[in-house]
């Protein structure tokens, strides 16, 4: 078909000369902070296996046990054939530790994030998101045909603008957050969006994909997530009310149509969970070290594991990217669509894989490629 073929690589043509093609680079990552990519090895700072779980003994034991007991895929969507045992302790698990009445595990944090917003708003609806959510928190809302408006990141005075003016004239509101946000590192005034839904009678769904150990309880009305952080693994949930739990099942078309996780995944999941819990220190020793970095560096204090340094162009981010690749140390260049223009950075994850002299290593390299510090 060499008129789709075509157009294609016309379109492609105009991404690159904006240096924001994107292209697949096959890794292997090693046991720790290390990973391969052509060839050459480098400490990388990209992951968001904040707690190093993905490699712990004893999620990787419970993952291969599970598989031994019952083979590597799920054999069917949940409602069928792949509500496997290991799903009810899992999901059980996860509620009391989010403290909620219950959970739901998705295929991905995307999946959980797209159908239970398109399966909770529907045309009639408003639907108000911070400027900087998620891309599958939009995605959501724009499957579910309800009015969508953004509101400037953190602001809860444009928030409470645009609730005075629009909420009375749609039937249900439903205001979009995260605990953590994903290319900021920082934290949303969760108190405050309470309060204000509150008032003005909006539900609260927040999504927890980088809070999940760091930022703790979380309160509202849906809490989303999912299992490929701080767990190390894969998978998404949304946590709330039984009913809450019930009318997913029954309307979240990314759950109903959509196969079981493996039982491998749930077991990984499950224990890595287990763990986390077992040792909350963790979670705050790898804050403490991703302070101790942006201290270092002058930048604002970290407010999680995620530290943005903010280049600019695409072209600049990407540069730097490659000069700290010639350190032997890889940070991906995250560019404008997944930012806003001109925001383009290098987005750094301080891990519990990294010692003290690797961050040091990192902290130094930036010095001497960067005019920070
Ligand atoms: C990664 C991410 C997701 C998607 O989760 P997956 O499990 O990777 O599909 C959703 N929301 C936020 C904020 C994320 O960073």
């Amino acid at each position: 078909m060499p008129v789709l073929n075509d157009i294609l690589a016309q379109r492609l043509e105009q991404a690159g000369q904006s240096a924001q093609k994107r292209e697949l680079v096959s890794q292997f990552h090693e046991l720790g902070p290390f990973v391969m990519r052509a060839g050459k090895r480098y400490l990388h700072f990209s992951g968001n296996d904040y707690l190093a779980l993905r490699c712990h003994p004893e999620v990787m034991r419970a993952a291969a046990a599970a598989i031994d007991e019952q083979g590597t895929g799920s054999t069917g969507s949940r409602l069928v054939t792949g509500n496997h045992s290991y799903y009810q302790p899992f999901e059980e698990a996860l509620a009391s530790y989010k403290g909620t009445e219950a959970a739901l595990v998705f295929g991905s944090g995307y999946l959980a994030n797209t159908a239970t917003i398109a399966a909770l708003a529907e045309e009639g609806d408003l639907i108000l998101a911070d400027k900087l959510v998620h891309a599958c928190m939009i995605d959501g809302a724009r499957l579910s045909g309800a009015s969508l408006k953004r509101f400037a990141h953190n602001d809860m005075a444009h928030l409470e603008a645009l609730l005075k003016e629009h909420r009375g004239k749609y039937r249900h509101c439903l205001v979009l957050t995260e605990s953590v946000f994903s290319m900021d590192g920082d934290r949303a005034p969760l108190d405050a969006l309470r309060a204000l839904t509150a008032a003005h009678d909006a539900w609260l769904m927040v999504d927890d994909a980088h809070g999940l150990g760091f930022v703790h309880p979380i309160r509202a009305d849906i809490i989303s997530g999912t299992l490929s952080k701080a767990l190390g693994g894969y998978g998404g949930y949304v946590a709330g009310s039984h009913v809450l739990r019930d009318y997913l099942v029954n309307h979240a078309r990314g759950f109903i149509f959509s196969t079981g996780l493996p039982p491998a995944t749930i077991a990984a999941a499950h224990q890595a969970l287990l763990l986390l819990q077992a040792a909350p220190g963790r979670a705050q020793a790898v804050l403490a070290e991703a302070q101790r970095f942006t201290r270092a560096l002058g930048l604002p204090e970290a407010q999680s594991p995620i530290v943005p340094l903010v280049i600019g162009s695409s072209q600049a981010a990407l540069a730097t990217s490659q000069m700290l690749e010639g350190e032997g140390i890889w940070i991906q260049a995250i560019r404008p669509p997944t930012v806003p223009p001109n925001t383009a950075r290098l987005r750094i994850t301080i891990t519990a894989h990294h010692t003290p002299e690797q961050v040091d290593r990192l902290i130094e390299a930036l010095r001497r490629i960067t005019s920070v510090a």
